[in-house]
């Protein structure tokens, strides 16, 4: 089968790492253990574009996929989240002087980013999203919603600040998505438009295979990211990464002249080769070691939980063999507790079930939560090995 790239459209990215049978959706809860464990599955296997750095799942089937339902990818409730999310804000309205103006969020989920810049900014805010549901924004802002995908140019889909943060990650059609994101922002003179998704180079440093599931088609880089929008007609104003070098945060505006510059943080074409070259070796070692943790804790008949019922868990628990031995999945969202994760099977529970439950082993999905984990832990009198992927 040849195929070509998303993004830049070169033909047959070369395949290197392949997963049978995941979940295809980890952000959907489920009322039972028993409907958990029958939930869908779908194939992966990425290729890697030569040409441009980009990464794609060959074998996703967007049909599979329904963003429509009951789906709970919100983190707005952990205070290190929070502090991120806020400083983001005051950047975009201090750099790009977004005050009193409209702002556009395209995925815009349950709204928690939105209600933050319309707040800080005093601006008016349009989100889109065939996930939000009607209840969630702030009712103190002055914002509305429309529950679909955006999917053409229409002159009200715009704004001042054009925002899209984890979301052309869940995109397959990358270069077709970031052209109408042009020609929306082409439709206000002036409009920033500002993107967050995934950083893949650590993923593929640290064999990070909890971080590789089937929602996420699309891989960037700052490289390929770049590129991505200078190819689309955009100048990069900025191309970083953020929140511990786990995202790529990208500010751009759409190019007035002919030609377009590549930015110094976009080469890394090198270093991704070396990083697709060496990523399966990394990821069956770093399976290798939680596996044998797991064992282990088995065996002295420790309790053990993850920290974050989020994609990052299901990624991670339905990767080892053992993933049966994590007993619950802790997450401090009150919407995800008492459901299930889908593929694991996990019930989901807040962080009051461990002070009756008494875990012995916390295994928290991101490192960047580990004091704030371990605070809440203390607070309850619970004193647990903590050891984050
Ligand atoms: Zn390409």
């Amino acid at each position: 089968m040849t195929s070509q790239c998303w993004s830049c459209g070169t033909p047959d990215p070369q395949p290197f790492y392949r997963l049978r049978g995941i979940p295809i959706s980890s952000c959907v809860l489920l009322d039972s253990r028993a409907e958990a464990v029958e939930f869908g599955t779908g194939d992966l296997e990425l290729c890697f574009c030569e040409a441009c750095g980009f990464i794609q799942n060959d074998l996703f089937d967007p049909d599979l996929l329904d963003y429509s339902q009951d789906y709970e990818e919100s983190q707005g409730f952990s205070p290190t989240f929070e502090t991120f999310a806020q400083g983001l804000v005051d950047r975009l309205v201090e750099r790009y002087g977004i005050r009193g103006k409209k702002v556009f969020e395209v995925g815009c989920g349950k709204g928690d980013f939105l209600s933050l810049i319309c707040k800080s900014g005093g601006n008016e805010g349009l989100g889109i999203d065939p996930g939000y549901r009607e209840g969630r924004l702030d009712p103190d802002i002055d914002a509305t919603v429309i529950q679909e995908f955006f999917t053409e140019p229409k002159p009200e889909l715009t704004g001042d600040l054009i925002c899209c943060r984890h979301t052309l990650e869940h995109i397959q059609p990358v270069g077709q998505f970031v052209d109408l994101i042009r020609r929306s922002a082409a439709q206000r003179a002036g409009s920033v438009a500002f993107f967050e998704v995934p950083d893949t180079s650590r993923i593929l440093k640290e064999g990070a295979f909890w971080d590789v599931y089937y929602e996420h088609c699309s891989y960037f880089t700052l490289g390929s990211l770049g590129r991505l929008f200078r190819a689309a007609g955009f100048d990069l104003l900025s191309l970083r990464t953020g929140y511990d070098d786990q995202y790529l945060l990208l500010e751009a505006k759409v190019r007035d002249s002919e030609s377009s510059h590549p930015v110094a943080a976009e080469n890394d074409l090198d270093e991704t080769r070396t990083g697709v070259r060496s990523f399966v070796r990394a990821t069956e070692k770093a399976i290798a070691e939680w596996e044998r943790r797991l064992d282990e804790a088995k065996a002295s008949a420790r309790k053990v939980v993850i920290w974050g019922a989020s994609s990052k868990g299901v990624a991670f628990l339905t990767s080892l063999r053992n993933g049966d031995v994590v007993e619950y999945a802790v997450d401090i969202n009150p919407h995800k507790q008492g459901r299930f994760l889908p593929g694991a099977g996990q019930e989901i529970v807040g962080p009051d079930f461990l002070e009756g439950y008494g875990p012995d082993l916390v295994i928290p999905m991101n490192p960047i939560y580990i004091e704030e984990i371990r605070a809440d832990l203390a607070r309850r009198g619970l004193t647990p090995e903590i050891l984050a992927v």
